[in-house]
């Protein structure tokens, strides 16, 4: 239901807290569960409770995670699968579990890819449509080593209406989004970038966002952002300035 990513400089270990408090911007927006992934220097952490957002601060200060430039970030609507803490995103896939993802939608497809990768003997730990992305696009990433190549060859086989993040182990400044039938704005900061599924997930840190298009992948570093369609063709979002002012 709501999406946050943020990638600062590499002398930044602030990511989930920035994280943390998009999500807190992104509450009134509903939503049963909760959930983060980290880029640490050990790899991929992740928390993720049901109910709200008090519950996973208190599991995240029972259990403190490493700190880390880079992080996302979601607050569930549950469409498949009850609201539990397993079905909570970030979901994870790869070997290894190094890849996670996070996603606002639906994957109208979902059922034949699973049934295709449980063939293959991959686990799953959720109900979620969610989590058969997080398994695809962490096998691609294995096969390829390219984030955002990998989530391309994943998209095209999607059908639904998606907004996708995903961070590797392997990639610690770096975040990866795609869209379709679903929002995704960057926010372009001073050294750090962020995603959101909408403004408010960033509004306290920057005015300069850029709207992604149908079909478009984004990959954000602290210095910036690129985008390609899910033909790989170059492409661009539409850059604006937010001029509202966010309720603190
Ligand atoms: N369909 C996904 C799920 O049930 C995402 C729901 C959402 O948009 O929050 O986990």
């Amino acid at each position: 239901c709501g999406i946050v990513g943020y990638v600062g400089p590499a002398t930044d270990g602030t990511a989930l807290e920035v994280v943390m408090e998009g999500l807190a911007r992104l509450e009134y927006r509903g939503y049963d569960s909760a959930g983060v992934a980290l880029v640490t220097a050990d790899g991929i952490a992740t928390r993720k409770r049901a109910g709200k957002l008090e519950n996973l601060r208190a599991a995240l200060e029972a259990e403190p995670l490493a700190p880390a430039r880079t992080a996302i970030g979601h607050t569930r609507w549950a469409t498949h699968g009850g609201p539990t803490d397993d079905n909570a995103h970030p979901h994870t896939g790869g070997e290894g579990d190094r890849l996670a993802l996070i996603h606002n939608g639906i994957i109208e497809n979902f059922h034949a890819l699973k049934k295709e990768l449980l063939a293959d003997g991959v686990r799953f730990t959720s109900e979620t449509d969610t989590e058969v992305v997080a398994k695809l696009v962490g096998r691609e990433y294995d096969r390829l080593g390219d984030l955002t190549e990998a989530m391309r060859r994943v998209v095209g086989r999607l059908e639904g209406a998606f907004t996708l993040l995903a961070v590797h182990a392997e990639s610690p400044g770096v975040v990866v989004g795609a869209r379709r039938n679903s929002p995704l704005v960057v926010g372009l900061g001073d050294g750090e970038s962020f995603l959101g599924s909408d403004v408010a997930a960033f509004i306290g840190h920057t005015r300069h966002a850029v709207e992604l298009g149908q079909d478009q992948i984004v990959t954000i570093t602290p210095q910036g952002h690129t985008v390609v369609g899910f033909d790989g063709t170059p492409a661009e979002g539409t850059a604006y300035e937010v001029t509202w002012d966010a309720a603190a």
